[in-house]
């Protein structure tokens, strides 16, 4: 069975990538699903994050990424997928992500939304504060992977120019 992954991914987390490699342990294909959504501003612009997110996932043959600009249920319904796969942190997380789903099941309601608990290690690792750490200087090289590290360096190196 395939699963889909979406999300922003900006910038992709360890926390991302243990609910990417778990997905790929179970699933037969897992599809990651990079929004590119053109009303929105990115810290990564849509080319980088596909990079980062490839590279990471390099060694798993049955995972495929790709940039979408429209809604994840038209995407599932093109490519036949029947699941979406969200990750959960705190309850905080889940408000958002049952009315994400709801929305979802509305549109097309031959999909299913499932959700994966994230690990304990994860459980605080959200993309914002990584930007925010990264652009005060902090360390954020055990949060996400080193590909994505050396890209926060550069371009914090950049705008510090
Ligand atoms: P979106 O903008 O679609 O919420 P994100 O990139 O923030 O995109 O997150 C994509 C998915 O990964 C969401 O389901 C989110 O809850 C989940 N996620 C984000 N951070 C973590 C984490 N540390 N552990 C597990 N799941 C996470």
């Amino acid at each position: 069975m395939t699963v889909i992954y979406p999300g922003s991914f900006d910038p992709p987390t360890n926390g991302h990538l243990d609910i990417m490699k778990r997905a790929a342990g179970i699933f037969d294909q897992l599809q990651v699903i990079i929004a590119d959504n053109p009303r929105k501003t990115y810290f990564f612009g849509a080319q980088e994050r596909l990079g980062m997110i490839r590279e990471m996932v390099a060694d798993w043959p049955n995972v495929q990424v790709t940039l979408w600009q429209g809604l994840v249920v038209k995407y599932a319904e093109q490519s036949g997928a029947r699941l979406i796969l969200r990750g959960v942190r705190a309850l905080a997380d889940f408000d958002y992500e049952f009315e994400l789903s709801m929305m979802n099941r509305a549109l097309s309601p031959k999909i299913e939304t499932i959700f994966m608990p994230t690990d304990q290690k994860y459980f605080v690792l959200r993309s914002s504060a990584i930007k925010e750490v990264a652009l005060f200087g902090g360390d954020f090289s055990e949060m996400v992977p080193p590909v994505v590290a050396k890209a926060l360096r550069e371009r914090v190196q950049a705008r510090k120019i």
